[in-house]
């Protein structure tokens, strides 16, 4: 395995012809990239990060590329570091997958849920408000913007979340996978289906794409792409062992070698990742994971991460 890029910086980088990355360093919980695609007459946004300072920030660097309007932003699926800064784009179509728009009607979760999973942005969280998409697609969808075609892409059924949609652009081969891809930071399916996200991975490999830009880690390419279709392919084969042989959900977790994974980022989702898949062998995935049980566990984790450190 090359080094990991443990390091990189937040920014616009350029990718191609006016199609922008936005890159957070350094991709955990509540650290998400997001996109820009500069047409002719006007620019599309992909995502929207989470919170005020965060978008703030990324409408800055939105403002330096280009003085055309972003007249469409995408959601990607509904997760609050994706969605929580829809305001702050004003005059501009929300477009999301539809159930990416019914995941999020609902509202984000409780303030003091996420002030408990995300201690270092507490303060900003009661300033969070939902905005909704107002414009929903089914599978897919086109663009033209005058200059290029941009396909929206859902896989037909739940993978990170319910509603996820990857951004490609055909012409430039750049191909944003939002949550679906996660480089050098542990994929975390508390709300997924890890054998379908598996095979979502497995379509977007097949899609002509020379640049990918996960929904957090750097910029990457397939071949990152299949380090963490791997991890998860690891992680559901070695549940289904455990699961098979009886063993409770948090002793398999624990029982689990990560190897080289036990390095990126946040390697204590896997707790919650073999939770999910004891869930899809029961076929309870429709019963949602309680979140604090899931944080206090993946604290715990921590502390022995160390465990986990070698094969
Ligand atoms: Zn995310
Ligand atoms: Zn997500």
């Amino acid at each position: 395995m090359a080094a990991l890029p443990r390091e990189w910086k937040t920014g616009l980088i350029e990718l191609g012809p006016k199609v922008f990355a936005y890159v957070q360093a350094t991709g955990e919980s509540g650290v998400s990239n997001a996109g820009l695609i500069v047409g002719s007459d006007s620019a599309m946004a992909v995502d929207a990060l989470m919170l005020p300072s965060m978008t703030r920030r990324y409408v800055e660097a939105i403002k330096k590329a280009t003085r055309k309007p972003v007249a469409q932003l995408i959601n990607t699926h509904h997760h609050l570091d994706h969605t929580g800064g829809n305001r702050f784009f004003k005059g501009a179509t929300v477009v999301s997958h539809a159930r990416c728009r019914e995941a999020l009607a609902p509202g984000f979760p409780p303030v003091p849920l996420l002030q408990r999973f995300m201690p270092h942005f507490a303060r900003e969280f009661p300033l969070m408000k939902v905005v909704l998409p107002t414009v929903t697609f089914q599978d897919r969808m086109v663009v033209h913007d005058g200059r290029r075609e941009i396909h929206l892409w859902h896989p037909g059924y739940p993978a990170h979340t319910v509603g996820d949609a990857a951004v490609f652009l055909p012409k430039e081969k750049i191909l944003f996978a939002g949550d679906i891809a996660f480089y050098y930071v542990t994929p975390l399916a508390f709300q997924g289906h890890v054998g379908n996200w598996i095979k979502a991975a497995n379509r977007l490999l097949a899609f002509d794409a020379e640049v990918i830009i996960p929904g957090h880690g750097p910029i990457g390419t397939k071949a990152d792409l299949r380090k963490m279709r791997n991890y998860l392919a690891l992680v559901r084969r070695e549940a289904k062992k455990r699961f098979d042989a009886g063993m409770p959900v948090e002793a398999a977790a624990r029982d689990i070698k990560l190897g080289v994974y036990a390095q990126w980022r946040e390697a204590e989702r896997i707790l919650p990742n073999v939770m999910r898949c004891y869930q899809e062998f029961r076929q309870e995935l429709d019963r949602p994971m309680d979140l604090k049980w899931m944080i206090d566990g993946m604290r715990r984790f921590k502390g022995s991460a160390s465990d986990h450190a070698c094969l």
